[in-house]
């Protein structure tokens, strides 16, 4: 489904590296969650994933009809604008052009949220907007779904909602997950790999492989442990 062949990246297109040849395979059905230090590449890897910027040699394709992104949790609670659930979900059902509108309903039941189409953004809990962003983010049906540290800003229990949920989506719906993750105990009780990036390079391997290192070099794997 993603795959990566010496894919080097550098912002300004000439080395050092923030990528350094990375040769990586996601296949279809997984959910991986990505791993590292502050600057070690994982949102770039991102923006790579969904095509927002090009490699500087090599390649990364996917093989995906549609890919759904839940970017970092926008803090709606310091808009001044007043906007609903129910109109930020609309504004993105007409970007993609979907003329039914129950599709709207249908994401906020699935993840949850039904009774709460009228309630500003403003005053829900960090959980609650996440939900929301996700709702967003499954309405074009995609078949990968991208995001970027689901729990930040996120109280405990809601992650636990958060983090079933996307489990569900990926057992039940067979959706692909690749999540930038800085919760390493989700990583590795929720993803069934985990890629961790250190100095360029990546790492795949197995979340009880993970925690085993981790373990092993407590507090040395990374520095978000
Ligand atoms: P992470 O998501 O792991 O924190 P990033 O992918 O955001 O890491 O950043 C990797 C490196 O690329 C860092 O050194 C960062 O400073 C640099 N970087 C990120 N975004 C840009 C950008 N838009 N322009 C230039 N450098 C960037």
């Amino acid at each position: 489904m993603i795959k990566a062949e010496d894919l080097y990246f550098s912002y300004t297109g000439s080395p050092p590296y923030v990528l350094d040849n990375i040769n990586l395979e996601i296949r279809d059905g997984e959910y991986v969650s990505v791993v590292g230090e502050n600057g070690s590449g994982k949102s770039t890897l991102m923006r790579l994933i969904l095509k927002f910027i090009k490699p500087t040699s090599g390649s990364i394709v996917s093989r995906t009809k549609r890919i759904g992104y839940v970017p970092q949790k926008n803090d709606f609670s310091n808009s001044n604008f007043p906007i609903t659930v129910y109109e930020t979900l609309n504004s993105y059902r007409r970007l993609l052009k979907i003329k039914n509108k129950s599709v709207i309903a249908e994401n906020l039941e699935q993840v949850g949220m039904s009774g709460f189409a009228r309630a500003l953004m403003g005053t829900l809990s960090g959980g609650q907007s996440q939900k929301i962003l996700i709702a967003r983010a499954l309405m074009g049906n995609p078949d990968l779904l991208i995001l970027d540290e689901p729990s930040t800003g996120v109280d405990i229990n809601s992650q636990q909602e958060v983090y079933g949920f996307l489990k569900k989506i990926n057992q039940e719906n067979g959706i692909t997950i690749v999540s930038v993750e800085h919760n390493l105990d989700a990583a590795i009780s929720n993803s069934t790999l985990i890629y961790h990036l250190k100095d360029g390079q990546g790492h795949l391997c197995t979340p009880g492989k993970y925690a085993e290192e981790f373990l092993k070099n407590k507090g040395k794997v990374d520095d978000n442990a």
